[in-house]
């Protein structure tokens, strides 16, 4: 079917668009309406999802169609990842406001470049930042950049740290590449996470060469060893990361003995703090985050706990012209920056980029600083709640302290050998996310396979962390029993 304006060539058709987006919106109350109640997942999701194949159609079937075959077919195999019982990985839901402003973005399809793209993404995010260095305690002075998660967070930050290190060697790394520089100096704890080494590797500093400076099997940080490892550099700078709230339970390296390692020995501090930045959110655990003020870039996300829609992450540096050295993209055809009109796509990899400040902002402005510490507080004591549960059951087996909002355990009945106790919990996870009453994966703590359920949606509540037990007990009688 053709698009019917103008008359030859690609073009829109006013009616035909508004039809589309009412179609959508009638969809989004029935998703919306239901989805407190309606299953994480279909146990026939997969045969659904692949009704879309099919060759490329010849002649299109037209916005309405196109859009109403899509919702069908999404009614059958989405993952239920914004109601309140995905527990899986670090997924937040979608606050009423930021769907609202998503939407809006790709209503405007702003490019958020800068100023001359568009004013008004420009400043909106130039806002956002603002807010979010407030609402995380860090120093307004800082500079920061919206980015699309915590992986691109991480690459953004630990490039403007290599662009440091390799001026503390009196080299322009950007304009002139490692020739003549020694290896990178990375260390870091054994919670590092898998996109912070993602992230050296695509910088070319080299995944295989960071130093993993760890007490024991559960990846604590071995701050002596680190501090030891400093010393034999003697004088040479190196780059610290810090990991604020580590995926398989929650915990945090110390970070203001990091920062002062960093003072000490010259060194650059990242921090990655996914979804543990919003920790500085709620003075409950608030401390788990001291001295994150003293880095030089911190990496967070925001569709987890700030339940804006993907994707969306951000990251802060302390010296923003770091950023501009590196991403920078000058050329004759565009614009450049000043104080008063900063380019973002000069602060970041991408040079067109989606105005995904649009939700950031209008979700901070809709709930501010108190309904955001109502979320994560929500969320820890939906946490607190669950782990309270698991340790007064005498079948179920905490692995590891819950700092934060990650509670990581095991089903353990009498009359299972220890040996067996990783099998039958992979087992239990595989009918977990088939059965779709809540969605959770395993991990391994110090070597032993565990559930590691996190809270970071904004719908959960503490009925839904109940039902987590009790999919785990049901499904784990069927498996040790059969
Ligand atoms: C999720 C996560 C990341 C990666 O973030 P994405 O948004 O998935 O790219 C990095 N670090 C930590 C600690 C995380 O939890």
């Amino acid at each position: 079917m053709a698009l019917s304006r103008p008359a030859a060539g690609p073009g829109l058709d006013p009616g035909e668009t508004v039809a589309g987006l009412e179609l959508v919106l009638e969809h989004a109350r029935r998703y919306l309406e239901a989805l407190d109640e309606a299953p994480v997942r279909r146990p026939d999701s997969d045969e659904v999802a692949r009704t879309v194949r099919g060759p490329l159609p010849e002649d299109g079937d037209g916005t309405v169609d196109a859009l109403r075959r899509l919702i069908e077919v999404s009614d059958g195999a989405r993952v239920a990842s914004t109601g309140p019982r995905f527990f899986h990985w670090v997924i937040g839901g979608v606050t009423p406001a930021a769907l609202g402003a998503d939407w809006l973005a790709s209503l405007l399809d702003q490019n958020a470049g800068g100023f001359d793209a568009s004013p008004l993404a420009a400043e909106v995010e130039t806002v956002a930042i603002r807010w979010l260095l407030d609402l995380f305690g860090l120093p307004a002075s800082w500079g920061g950049v919206l980015v699309t998660g915590g992986t691109m967070a991480n690459y953004t930050g630990l490039a403007a740290a290599r662009q440091w290190w390799a001026k503390r060697h009196g080299v322009n790394l950007d304009a002139e590449g490692f020739e003549g520089l020694p290896t990178v100096p990375v260390l870091t704890s054994g919670f590092v996470h898998v996109t912070a080494l993602k992230s050296l590797g695509m910088l070319g500093l080299g995944r295989g060469r960071t130093r993993i400076c760890e007490a024991d099997e559960t990846g604590r940080l071995d701050l002596d060893l680190m501090e030891k490892t400093l010393q034999e550099l003697d004088g040479a700078p190196a780059i610290l990361i810090g990991n604020a709230g580590e995926v398989n339970a929650g915990h945090f390296d110390p970070i203001a003995e990091l920062a002062d390692l960093a003072e000490r020995y010259g060194a650059w501090l990242h921090v990655d703090g996914a979804f543990g930045l919003f920790a500085a959110i709620s003075p409950r655990t608030q401390p788990l985050l001291e001295g994150v003020d003293r880095a030089h870039s911190v990496a967070s996300d925001g569709h987890k706990w700030l339940n804006v829609p993907f994707d969306c992450g951000f990251v802060f540096v302390r010296e923003q012209t770091l950023l501009s050295e590196v991403f920078g993209a000058g050329a004759d055809y565009l614009p450049e920056a000043d104080e008063e009109r900063p380019i973002y796509a000069f602060m970041a990899p991408e040079l067109s980029r989606r105005a995904r400040s649009f939700s950031v902002w209008a979700t901070l402005c809709a709930y501010g600083r108190s309904g955001y510490r109502e979320i994560v507080e929500r969320c820890l004591d939906n946490a607190a709640h669950l782990l309270a549960i698991v340790e007064a059951a005498p079948d179920l087996e905490l692995l590891a302290p819950a700092p934060l909002n990650v509670v990581c355990f095991r089903y353990r009945p009498d009359g299972v050998a220890e040996d067996e106790l990783d099998e039958l919990n992979l087992a239990i996870s595989e009918r977990v996310l088939k059965d779709g009453r809540v969605y959770m994966g395993t991990s391994r703590w110090a070597g032993k396979v565990g559930f590691r359920p996190t809270f970071v949606n904004w719908r959960t509540t503490a009925a839904d962390a109940e039902l987590v037990v009790e999919v785990v007990r049901d499904l784990g009688r069927t498996v040790a029993g059969g």
